[in-house]
């Protein structure tokens, strides 16, 4: 097989083993860094182009964004609504930045803009535009002279097509990428002619018409980028987290490089593993093959200052989580003017770290996970799951999150759609974090995967409604767990219920001087089994406090059901404990979860790390061997605000099982730039790292 051949499989064939035995590897699959001026208007009279690419050459970019839009025109195009911008005069601004870079052997990535149109589009091609219930044009929110275009109209099949061919005719460049499609975080609500032919907005089936386009767009633009050069791609931005909008799996399967915009966090209550967790959720679709996450060094949040830099130390974090979680970093700010004349602050940081990062390079050439526990991530539910109080379905799984951090777990997502025994053969145990809508076939295979020794844990709702979000009358996983549903959903008024204590199970360790512990804040009522290790003592009210105490203080309801069929531990928690976690930030509901993850891991660990602090966690095979990352997130700003600076945690002791095959000749740590002394006995590696400040990488030689 030649490179060509090679260059033009459907990327889900070029994962994992089969890059390593073709012994080539795409372009875009060793990129490292990608850096990106997000150009304004103005940067065609404003941006020093010398200065620009100079930067980016000393933060050793492999590639750049620069920006051919869509909305302007950066260079002399002269497709029709391609509005040139209003200083770019004679000059081909795109043609000079581009020359700019590669002079330096830095990549350009052709940026555009398919989102937004002007007036005189709309009155020369009324059917590119996305229409509301009256049948009017939408205005853009924040600038009213601009229109939003539709994604199913020819505004994408022959417009942004012609800009793409313009493009590939007079540059060198090496990919198309587009900003603003597909839609992060929501899905369209579009009344246009072609839309009124589409299922109803808000449905499984609209959402399935909606990847079908995205992918079948994907496919366009990937051939036409693919008329320049073989090597060439077009991808998109992505990201959404758990609740990005197409259906990653399938967009997977034609997706060469998956970009997450996910720059950043605000001041609001969000955690700080927001590009972490973005990390799980590329790697549950790509396995491995090109993801980059957009980091914003501009004033991300719910308010904004797009030409304003955030503080050092948060963009320090999200860089750390990026990598650390398997992605490559992409740095982005807005505007040259602005970027690179009123506030430069963004520049010495990233250029540090990326330094940094491109001495240690080989040790993030990561192979695989090494992770035996799995998390379903249930897009169909993040996307349609109506949760009782309309809570967020992002709760769910910060609460899980939170949990399974406390308690120093190494674990994947694993995508819904890919619950097959080729996927789920390396992971002793699955967890469910209320996933309520799973197909009969899921079902089926989840059912199998417990028959072959697979352990499972699920909360609340999972499985009580199918695919397209139609609820069933009992849990799609009724007989794998041995539960039967006994009523509809209960909430609380005051106090929420709580779970007696009927008998000591390893599941309950570390519960003494009490004879109940918080249940949830909702569950679901479930029947009555043998010997239940905790009961629903029902909800009341907490006032006043004269009637502040259980009228019905015992029942015969499980608070948790469990169960063991040979290797297979099986827990189901009736209640919303993990969202309830969330919410409450309760230690006992957090040590109810680890506990309950020990006991289903049958406490096997492939790595274990023990020390203080609250850190991430990710273990890597990689090309030089093995890698694991601790980012430490002991910091008063973990749950709100930006990172200001960094509270180091002292020694972490980490023990790690080798496969037996393989020698360890160094252990190094990347941040700290030092080796320490291990220790090998019975097939397991032991080290210790001494002091973490913001993240720590061990980067473990092995032959
Ligand atoms: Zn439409």
């Amino acid at each position: 097989m030649d490179r060509r051949d090679f260059m033009i499989l459907p990327g889900a064939l070029m994962a994992g083993s089969f890059v390593e035995a073709a012994g080539d590897v795409p372009w875009h699959q060793k990129l490292r860094r990608v850096g990106q001026l997000n150009m304004t208007e103005r940067d065609m009279i404003d941006l020093d182009i010398p200065q620009w690419a100079d930067y980016w050459a000393s933060a050793k970019v492999d590639a750049v964004l620069v920006s051919v839009t869509g909305i302007l025109a950066y260079y002399p195009s002269k497709v029709p609504f391609h509005r040139h911008g209003q200083f770019l005069g004679n000059r081909d601004f795109f043609g000079e930045c581009c020359t700019a870079a590669k002079k330096r052997g830095i990549r350009v990535i052709a940026r555009m803009s398919p989102d937004l149109n002007w007036e005189d589009a709309v009155q020369a091609h009324p059917e590119w535009f996305e229409r509301n219930a009256q049948g009017e044009v939408v205005h853009h929110n924040e600038d009213r002279r601009l229109f939003r275009t539709c994604m199913f109209t020819t505004y994408y099949t022959e417009y942004m097509t012609a800009i793409m061919r313009e493009i590939n005719q007079t540059y060198d460049i090496d990919g198309h990428y587009t900003n603003g499609w597909p839609p992060i975080g929501r899905l369209p609500v579009c009344y246009c002619e072609q839309c009124k032919r589409l299922a109803r907005p808000g449905t499984v089936e609209y959402w399935e018409q909606f990847t079908q386009r995205v992918i079948s767009l994907w496919n366009l633009y990937d051939g036409i980028a693919k008329e320049k050069k073989a090597d060439s791609l077009f991808y998109a931005n992505l990201g959404g987290n758990v609740r990005a909008t197409p259906n990653l799996k399938q967009l997977a399967e034609v997706c060469q490089w998956f970009n997450c915009d996910n720059q950043g966090h605000g001041g609001d209550d969000t955690p700080i593993w927001g590009c972490a967790q973005q990390g799980r959720v590329c790697y549950s679709v790509m396995k491995g093959r090109t993801t980059t996450n957009v980091t914003g060094g501009w004033s991300t949040g719910g308010v904004r200052w797009r030409n304003a830099a955030k503080s050092p130390a948060e963009d320090t974090m999200w860089f750390d989580e990026t990598v650390a979680s398997g992605m490559v970093i992409w740095y982005s700010f807005i505007g040259g003017q602005t970027g690179m004349g009123e506030d430069h602050r963004w520049q010495a940081p990233a250029r540090d770290y990326f330094n940094w990062l491109a001495k240690h390079d080989r040790h993030f050439a990561n192979k695989r996970t090494i992770a035996k526990l799995g998390v379903v991530y249930g897009q169909r539910t993040h996307l349609f799951y109506k949760a009782p109080g309309n809570f967020s379905t992002q709760q769910y799984i910060d609460g899980l999150y939170y949990a399974l951090l406390e308690g120093r777990f190494l674990f994947d997502f694993v995508h819904e759609d890919d619950l097959g025994a080729e996927t789920l053969k390396k992971y002793t145990a699955l967890i469910l974090p209320n996933t309520a809508l799973l197909s009969e076939e899921q079902c089926r295979q989840l059912k199998s995967y417990v028959d072959g020794g697979g352990s499972l844990i699920a909360t609340f709702e999972t499985g009580m409604y199918d695919e397209r979000n139609r609820k069933r009358s009992e849990f799609g996983l009724a007989d794998v767990f041995g539960i039967q549903k006994a009523g509809e959903i209960q909430g609380t008024v005051g106090n929420a219920f709580y779970a007696r204590i009927e008998k000591q199970h390893e599941i309950l360790k570390g519960f003494a001087d009490t004879n109940w512990i918080p249940g949830a804040e909702y569950r679901v009522p479930v029947k009555p089994v043998d010997s239940p290790i905790l009961t629903v003592v029902p909800g009341y009210v907490a006032y006043p406090p004269e009637l502040s105490y259980p009228p019905v203080p015992h029942t015969n309801e499980p608070a948790v059901v469990v169960r063991e069929k040979g290797r297979s531990r099986l827990i189901y928690f009736p209640g919303d404990i993990e969202r309830t976690l969330w919410r409450s930030g309760h230690t006992d509901i957090s040590r109810l979860l680890q506990n309950a993850v020990r006991w289903v891991l049958h406490d096997e660990w492939p790595v274990r790390i023990e020390g203080g602090g609250v850190v991430e966690a990710f273990a890597w095979e990689t090309e030089p061997g093995f890698a694991v990352h601790l980012l430490n997130y002991t910091n008063p700003n973990m749950h709100r605000g930006w990172i200001r600076e960094f509270y180091p945690i002292g020694e972490q002791k980490v023990r790690m099982r080798l496969p037996a095959e393989r020698r360890v000749t160094r252990v190094e740590l990347l941040r700290s730039e030092r080796t320490v002394p291990f220790h090998v006995s019975g097939g397991e590696l032991e080290f210790t790292i001494p002091r973490v400040v913001d993240y720590e990488v061990a980067g473990i030689t092995a032959l």
